[in-house]
């Protein structure tokens, strides 16, 4: 069995249980000292969307955790564009109690920076820091400068990070998916690059000022990550994350539906290798899904009308070894800091007894009907992924399990023994 213990670096994370321990605790586990399964401490996504309150038609705090456990996640922090917006005392209250009621994992939600992530007024956000991760107006930039740097100075003072979703509304314009030549070719309207790094430029700026620990959200681009390369040299205190998708696919492979419209936008190949690049080199901190489940009719609409957002961490993990681990660009360990250590140690997010157990031999088409998730919408359907994750555990507790799989990997494993 492949098992990876934390390094010793992170006080945050202490020690993955040694296996020993886990079998004494699980007899079940006791299937599992051979070869064949692979160990890893419980993973941590800083940026989902579970949609409740609000939006419980799309994804429940119930559902969205259900998704997470099957992608070997233990931990994850829900944005706030939820209905009533985490933006006061009082609603992010709201979001607790659901949270409290229903969650199967750890789940840290974020409060809004603006009232009603409007950007026109500050959120309650010396109020709300006991009681949230952290403070985003995820899925809108702040356009105003002002406002971002009296969020930063409060923030700073409350010790809390501000998690920035970069885009200048103006250079967005109405546009959908990236400005490119898929764009041009068939008529779409486009999203330029530079308005994510004109913002994330102005916010790197203002943390510089302020002194406010900054975190950039689903950073897409080669002029984003460069920015940030030279801002983390010259001491900001700023760390960021990207998705599998935007290492995984670019505008060449578009296709005409919903499930490869999100926000930002697949970007170009040039934009894919330098985003490959920045995770390999250590400039991009994090993986986090931006997990952001629609209905089937949301996401029904073609390039044009479908909503942005699509679903991730059931697939996260098996993309991220697919495509950057095989093909020897990452080693596995590299894996462990990008889903477990540096997330957990920026946020503030101990490690507590939790691990998933992994098939990594195990090879199959994405198949999307059989997600957890109620939102169904990926690129990646299709796509042969190789990881399947067999058992997740959270505080002691089996919170999800593929006993079938597990008994198959078990059979396969003994047969192959037997015959060595
Ligand atoms: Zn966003």
């Amino acid at each position: 069995m492949l098992v990876f213990d934390a390094p010793k670096t992170t006080e945050l994370c202490g020690a993955i249980p040694n296996p020993p321990t886990v079998f004494d605790e699980n007899p079940l586990l006791e299937l599992l000292n051979s070869d064949g399964f692979s160990i890893f401490p419980g993973f941590c996504d800083v940026h989902v969307h579970f949609r409740e309150p609000g939006f419980s038609y799309k994804e429940t705090i119930s559902s969205g955790c259900q998704a997470a456990t099957r992608g070997g996640f233990t931990a994850v922090a829900t944005m706030p564009n939820l209905d009533p917006v985490p933006d006061s005392v009082e609603n992010i209250g709201l979001a607790q109690a659901v949270i409290d009621r229903d969650s199967s994992i750890a789940v840290f939600p974020y409060g809004s920076i603006t009232e009603a992530e409007k950007g026109e007024q500050l959120a309650d956000l010396k109020g709300m820091a006991s009681r949230v991760i952290a403070f985003s107006d995820d899925g809108m930039g702040v356009q105003s400068r002002e406002l971002m740097r009296e969020a930063m100075v409060l923030a700073k003072e409350v010790g809390k990070i501000i998690a920035v979703h970069c885009e200048d509304e103006k250079l967005k314009d109405d546009g959908y998916i990236n400005d490119g030549e898929y764009a041009r070719e068939h008529g779409h309207r486009g999203i330029p690059a530079e308005s994510e790094w004109r913002e994330l430029e102005r916010d790197l700026e203002l943390a510089k000022d302020t002194g406010v620990a900054l975190h950039i959200c689903h950073v897409s681009c080669r002029e984003s990550i460069e920015l940030i390369r030279v801002a983390k040299i010259d001491g900001i205190d700023v760390s960021c994350e990207t998705a599998p998708h935007y290492l995984v696919f670019d505008d060449a492979m578009l296709e005409e539906d919903g499930r490869f419209k999100m926000n930002p936008p697949l970007r170009a190949q040039a934009d894919r290798l330098a985003m490959i690049e920045a995770v390999a080199d250590g400039t991009v901190d994090m993986i986090a899904t931006d997990h952001a489940p629609h209905s089937e009719s949301e996401k029904s609409r073609g390039l044009a009308g479908s909503a942005f957002g699509i679903v991730g961490l059931e697939t996260s993990f098996p993309a991220i070894y697919t495509y950057l681990v095989q093909t020897g660009i990452i080693s596995l360990e590299r894996v462990m800091e990008l889903f477990v250590y540096r997330p957990r140690e920026r946020f503030g997010i101990a490690l507590g007894n939790d691990f998933s157990i992994w098939n990594l031999e195990d090879t199959a088409p994405v198949r999307p009907s059989e997600f957890l998730s109620k939102g169904r919408a990926t690129p990646f359907a299709g796509r042969i992924l190789s990881g399947r994750c067999l058992l997740t555990v959270h505080n002691g507790k089996t919170v999800y399990l593929d006993e079938k799989a597990l008994q198959e990997t078990k059979a396969r494993t003994c047969k192959s023994e037997r015959t060595h």
